[in-house]
């Protein structure tokens, strides 16, 4: 399976983002044509049953096939897996019917939309309302940071029930289909992951029919919630093989560098820098792979992939930097693309829970005390 995953992400996904300029998101056409390819590989809707489209692989699987893929790539995936999970797990059987099959096969791109100007770590924020007007179901507000979204054919917005009033109780999602129902989105210039698609999107009197609302909060909270959680380890591989790549670039570059009559790699300080990224690489992976495996076993994975996702970004992150050192001045350079990975990686710090909110995560596990909100958990 990582064979698989690696002949499609040196053979099919790597050289289109040769071809495209580095700096820029890639086009719609060749966004589709890459989830055709990677549809066709089954990694494109993992967590649904094989019965409704899906490869109903084991977690820790999709794990290691996932972090074969550019993250500039993945995160897309990603963001089209929550919007299929979400429908599944709470969407009317008409609604899956209707909408699964373009997401499942990369027909259409799909996004999901919680994060606003003023609402990011505390989803309770969220301000986005809809109201309703007979058949129809009336947005406003703004979804930033959404990935996917400039060139999004499905929306799936997490807002406010304006009937129902303001309180945590009538968060409701509507699936904003942007042929039937348009709205304003722009991509946002953020430092890494450039190739990818990050964006903002404005609802101004979006009007979309009352047949697309998503009103079951119980029925997919537990599907929703191991959504989460595995994103949290699989973020942390895209952490894993943007650090990979840099250790495997650094171990030629020290292998032909010559200072001092010899190769960089015979001094001692850079082969101790080489087994300290290693290290980092092989750390976050397993970290990785363990949590992915924990929620394999139906077992308790809030701590553990927290703790995972945190561990690999920032490790790999540290990795990189030393990856940049081994390249002296040439890993300042644009053209030797060590620089390139760890403005990537940094990008891994925010989405599916910053660094700081995972350590709260974990020290909940820890203590049985919530200091999000400073309550108890445990009594
Ligand atoms: C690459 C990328 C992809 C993304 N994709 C999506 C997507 O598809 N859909 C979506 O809805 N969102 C997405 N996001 C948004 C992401 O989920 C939010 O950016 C994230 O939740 C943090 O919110 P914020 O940026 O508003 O930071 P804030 O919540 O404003 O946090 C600012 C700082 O305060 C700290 N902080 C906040 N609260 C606490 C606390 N209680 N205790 C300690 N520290 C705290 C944070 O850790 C951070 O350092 C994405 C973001 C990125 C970077």
């Amino acid at each position: 399976m990582r064979d698989a995953a690696r002949r499609l992400a040196e053979r099919d996904i790597r050289p289109v983002l040769e071809r495209h300029d580095r700096d820029r998101p890639l086009p719609k056409d060749v966004f589709l044509d890459l989830f055709a390819r990677v549809a066709r590989l089954g990694l494109l809707a993992p967590r649904l049953p094989e019965a409704a489209g899906g490869s109903g692989i084991g977690m820790l699987d999709y794990g290691i096939m996932f972090e074969q893929i550019p993250p500039a790539i993945s995160m897309s995936l990603l963001s089209q897996d929550g919007c299929i999970a979400r429908i599944y797990a709470e969407g009317t059987p008409e609604q899956r019917e209707r909408l699964l099959p373009d997401l499942v096969a990369g027909r259409k791109i799909g996004c999901t939309g919680s994060t606003e100007p003023d609402a990011g770590s505390d989803p309770r924020a969220i301000r986005t309302r809809v109201r309703r007007e007979g058949d129809t179901l009336v947005l406003n507000g703004t979804k930033m940071w959404i990935t996917n979204v400039s060139l999004c054919d499905i929306m799936i917005v997490t807002c406010v029930d304006a009937v129902r009033g303001n309180s945590r109780d009538c968060i409701v999602k509507v699936v904003v289909e942007r042929d039937q129902s348009p709205f304003e989105s722009r991509q946002i210039d953020a430092i890494g992951l450039r190739q990818g698609l990050l964006g903002e999107a404005v609802f101004e009197n979006c009007r979309v029919p009352v047949r697309n609302l998503i009103d079951s909060p119980e029925g997919g909270t537990k599907v929703l919630k191991t959504t989460w959680l595995v994103n949290r380890a699989l973020v942390g591989l895209q952490a894993v093989h943007l650090a990979q790549k840099a250790l495997d670039a650094a171990l030629e570059y020290a292998g032909v560098r010559k200072q001092f009559g010899k190769v960089i790699a015979a001094h001692q300080l850079v082969q101790k820098n080489l087994s300290d990224i290693a290290t980092a690489v092989e750390a976050s992976r397993l970290l990785c792979y363990r949590a992915l495996s924990i929620i394999d076993q139906g077992r308790p994975a809030e701590g553990a992939t927290a703790m995972a996702k945190r561990f690999a970004q920032m490790a790999c992150q540290e990795a990189l930097w030393q990856a940049m050192n081994v390249f002296g001045a040439m890993g300042l350079a644009r053209e030797a693309r060590i620089e390139e990975l760890y403005r990537d990686v940094r990008m891994l710090a925010i989405p599916d829970g910053t660094n700081e909110i995972l350590a709260l995560i974990h020290g909940r596990e820890l203590t049985g005390i919530e200091a999000f909100r400073g309550v108890a958990q445990t009594a």
